[in-house]
Formats: C-alpha cells, sequence, structure tokens
C-alpha cells in the first residue's frame, strides 16, 4: 500500500469513526444523571453507537463523491454491509446485556405485555433483524432488487425512528432537551440525507434528460444503447467510471449501474453496453428508440492514470464495458502505452467486441489474451478458467512493475486477486470494480 494511499485510508476511516462516536460522547456533556453500574452503562453506550451507524448508513450510500473517495462504490457498498453486521451486534447486545445484569427484565421480550418506551426498542430490533435477513436471503427467496431496495429503506427508517423513540422515552442519557434534541437533529440530518438522494438530487436530473439514439446488438447476449444527451452537453466522465440508469423517471427509487463503455473524448454521446441479467436488462433491448432516459453520474474510483504504466486489463465476459471505454478513449488520445488485455469469456461465439477488440490492437499498441472456459476444437489459445498460471504465461515479470485493472465475475474477480497477491503484487497495483452492490 503506498504511503498516500494508506494516509487517505486512514482519515477516513479516523473521520467515520469520529461521525459515530462524537454524539454519543456528547451524552458525557454537562450534568448527567448518576451512574450506574458498568455494565449497564457499557449497554447503553453500545446502542447508541449501533443507532449511530445504522443512521450513517444512508450517508456511506449517498452518493456523495467525497465520501466514495478513494475507495470506488463497490467498496463503499461492501464496507455498509459489514456495518450493518456491526449494528446489529452491538443493538441485540444492548438488550443481552441488560437481561444479563437483571434476569426480571426478561419480561421486556413480551412486547405485548411491555410498555411502549420497551416496545420501540422491540420495534427497532425487528426491523433491523428483518433487515438483515433480507439482505442475505433475498436471491434465496426470490424478492426482486427493487422490491428489496424499497423495504430496506422502509426497514431502515423503522430501525432508526423506533431506535430513537425508545432513547427519548427511556429519557435516561435524553432528559436534557439540549442532548434530546442533539440526537432528534441528527436522526433529522439521516433522514434528510436519504430526502436529497432519493428525491431531490433525481429531480435535478429530470431536466438533463438522454435520448436513445441507437440499439446495436452485440456478441453475448448483450446490447449497446447510444444515448444522445438532450438539451444540455451531457455528463464528462474518466474512462472505467459508471452511471446509475433510470428509464421511466429519474425519481424512481432503483436505478440500475452501468460502466461507460465509450470514449471520455466524444462528448454528448453515451453508450453503454448491458448484458441480459434479468427483468431489467432484457427489456433494455426492445427499448424504443427516442425514448428518454437519465443518467446520473459518474461514479467509481476504477480509472486509469497517466502513470499506470504499462498498465494489465483483466476482463471477464460483460467487466470488458469499462475497459472497452479506456480502450477507445486510448485510441482518441494516439495513446501509445503498451497494453495487455486478459479477456476470459466462456466460448468464442460471446466473446462482446471481438471484432472491435482486433481493430483496436492495429490502432493501439495492445495484444489481447483470449481465454476460453469451452473453447472451439481448432484453439491454441488459453483455455479453462483464469487463473496464477495463465497470469504466469500472459503477464511479462517483473508482476510487481505493473497496473491491474479488473473486472468481471465475483469467481473470476476472486481468482484474478489471489492470483496476484501470490505473485506478491502491492494491493495499491491492482484495482477492481465489482458488479455486485447487493
Ligand atoms: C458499478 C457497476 C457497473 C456495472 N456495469 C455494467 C455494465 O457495463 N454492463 C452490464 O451489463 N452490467 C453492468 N452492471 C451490472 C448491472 O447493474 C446489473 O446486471 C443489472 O442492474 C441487473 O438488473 P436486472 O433487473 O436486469 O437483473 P436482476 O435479476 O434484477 O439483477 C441481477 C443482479 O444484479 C444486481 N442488481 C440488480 N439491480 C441492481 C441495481 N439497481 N443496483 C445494483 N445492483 C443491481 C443484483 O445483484 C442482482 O441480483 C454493473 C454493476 C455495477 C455495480
Amino acid at each position: 500500500m503506498n504511503r498516500s494511499f494508506a494516509g487517505r485510508a486512514a482519515l477516513w476511516i479516523g473521520a467515520y469513526l469520529f461521525v459515530v462516536l462524537a454524539p454519543l460522547f456528547a451524552l458525557l456533556l454537562g450534568d448527567h444523571p448518576p451512574a450506574r453500574d458498568f455494565w449497564t452503562e457499557f449497554a447503553d453506550a453500545i446502542a447508541y453507537a449501533g443507532l449511530s451507524i445504522i443512521g450513517l448508513q444512508f450517508g456511506l450510500t449517498a452518493r456523495f463523491r467525497f465520501i466514495t473517495q478513494p475507495w470506488g462504490e463497490d467498496v463503499i457498498y461492501y464496507f455498509h454491509r459489514q456495518l450493518t453486521w456491526v449494528a446489529l451486534a452491538l443493538v441485540l447486545a444492548h438488550p443481552a446485556i441488560l437481561i444479563w445484569v437483571r434476569p426480571a427484565r426478561i419480561a421486556a421480550l413480551n412486547v405485548f405485555a411491555a410498555g411502549w418506551r420497551v416496545k420501540y426498542a422491540n420495534f427497532s430490533i425487528y426491523a433491523l433483524v428483518a433487515l438483515t435477513a433480507l439482505s442475505y436471503g433475498r436471491k434465496r427467496i426470490g424478492l426482486s432488487y427493487e422490491a428489496w431496495h424499497a423495504t430496506h429503506i422502509v426497514l431502515a427508517l423503522l430501525a432508526v425512528g423506533f431506535g430513537l423513540a425508545h432513547a427519548i422515552a427511556f429519557g435516561f442519557y435524553l432528559q436534557s432537551p439540549l442532548k434530546s434534541g442533539l440526537w432528534v437533529s441528527l436522526v433529522i440530518v439521516w433522514i434528510g440525507v436519504l430526502v436529497y438522494t432519493r428525491i431531490v438530487r433525481p429531480y435535478f436530473f429530470l431536466r438533463r434528460p438522454y435520448r436513445v439514439e441507437a440499439v446495436r446488438r452485440e456478441r453475448g447476449d448483450s446490447v449497446t444503447l447510444a444515448l444522445q444527451a438532450d438539451g444540455h452537453d451531457g455528463l464528462s466522465f474518466a474512462p472505467g467510471q459508471f452511471a446509475w440508469l433510470s428509464t421511466v423517471t429519474p425519481l424512481q427509487i432503483t436505478g440500475h449501474p452501468f460502466s461507460f463503455a465509450s470514449s471520455a473524448d466524444v462528448h454528448g454521446r453515451i453508450e453503454l453496453t448491458i448484458r441480459n441479467l434479468g427483468d431489467f436488462t432484457a427489456a433494455l433491448g426492445s427499448i424504443r428508440i427516442g425514448r428518454r432516459v437519465w443518467l446520473d453520474g459518474p461514479y467509481g474510483a476504477f480509472t486509469m492514470d497517466e502513470a499506470d504504466d504499462p498498465p494489465v486489463l483483466i476482463a471477464g465476459g460483460i467487466g470488458i464495458t469499462p475497459m472497452m471505454s479506456m480502450l477507445r478513449t486510448m485510441a482518441d488520445r494516439s495513446d501509445r502505452r503498451r497494453i495487455l488485455l486478459i479477456y476470459a469469456n466462456r466460448n468464442w461465439e460471446d466473446v462482446t467486441f471481438r471484432e472491435e477488440l482486433e481493430a483496436l490492437e492495429t490502432r493501439l499498441d495492445l495484444e489481447v489474451v483470449h481465454v476460453l472456459e469451452e473453447p472451439p476444437p481448432d484453439w491454441t489459445g488459453e483455455r479453462g478458467r483464469l487463473s496464477l498460471k495463465t497470469l504466469k504465461r500472459c503477464v511479462r515479470a517483473p508482476f510487481v512493475e505493473r497496473n491491474y485493472f479488473i473486472c468481471g465475475p465475483e469467481p473470476m474477480m476472486d481468482a484474478a486477486e489471489a492470483a496476484l497477491a501470490e505473485l506478491g503484487v502491492p494491493i495499491s497495483r491492482y484495482h477492481s470494480e465489482r458488479y455486485s452492490f447487493a
């Protein structure tokens, strides 16, 4: 890890911890009730910390660029998922410790018999448990991404709302109007962030629509949508970044993320290449030419800079799209860096952009190595799944001096990252874009 990356990471984590813990320590300022036994105080402290973490989850997923840098959205969403476990553990430990200190408190678990202030706590915990269970079991129970996303937001609001109601109703630390005011304001800010992300900001995108100018069929059950900015200059992006696409209205709760596939040097016209993987992507194949759509972007830190020389691109399946944007932009800029693209696919017929990559090999100092899982009988190239052996055969040593960009299906990305770690490549030299946030 280079020093500036480590420094920014430490700053980011320090800022996060400060924002989580500051409201907790604010409770200790000024007058406060006489201290109780250590474990009761501890149980309360972790409940406040849990509530603070849940509230900040709204900020983590609010698509603020100053928050997602230097990590990239996929890392932030990973962090968001892991933090849900931490919040859940803290919030569950709160009643567990209180009952352990005084076993008679077990009666509080009977939500019908308990008083309102305890009921609030029960509701908050149920909402958080349901939210976590649905996030991890969504695919197993066949819940669509859109339905899950809407439920997720409602459950998060319930968890925070009832959690705060419980803290205020109990009143121990929030007796002073100043302190309860502080926590109520915090919750208003968290909910305000949600309203801003889902309603206010999308409203501005209404005035920046795109029109579907062309739909091209591509190899590998994919289509390219060419989108023309309608009445504005269009957004600028760096090759490797992505945007959230909405086809009905930017005000819908769930947009779908897609990498820009076109050159960053073409202004006003953007191409997205999309593989048919579900209901939304299937419908894009028959989208009407001229239809209005909206893009919220650019996002992401999966970008190459001039210092990344010589780059190695490792793509699997539709993970080729950000690489195409990089290669097309390099061609437009007459960038003569030596580039290696290792491109893994199931079979030869499904290699998206196969012909264009051949053409790009003549315009750039580009070498494309195809890795096929089910190659045709006369295939003499790389076969099987991408592995350490593939990298050793394709990448010229010293491995540690190159910069790697990886995008593709999860198993391929795990294999590529494990292989690079085994080759001793430092983590600061490889960059990954994962196509699953949820
Ligand atoms: C940063 C990023 C860039 C991407 N770029 C491309 C690209 O260039 N080309 C391409 O074909 N695909 C890309 N994807 C994947 C694409 O977003 C999903 O395949 C698409 O949203 C699936 O929607 P669906 O309704 O058709 O399928 P579903 O069956 O609903 O979803 C399939 C899976 O895709 C994921 N997904 C679905 N909807 C969303 C959403 N709104 N937000 C996040 N994840 C979702 C979920 O994990 C889901 O299980 C990208 C994903 C990410 C995170």
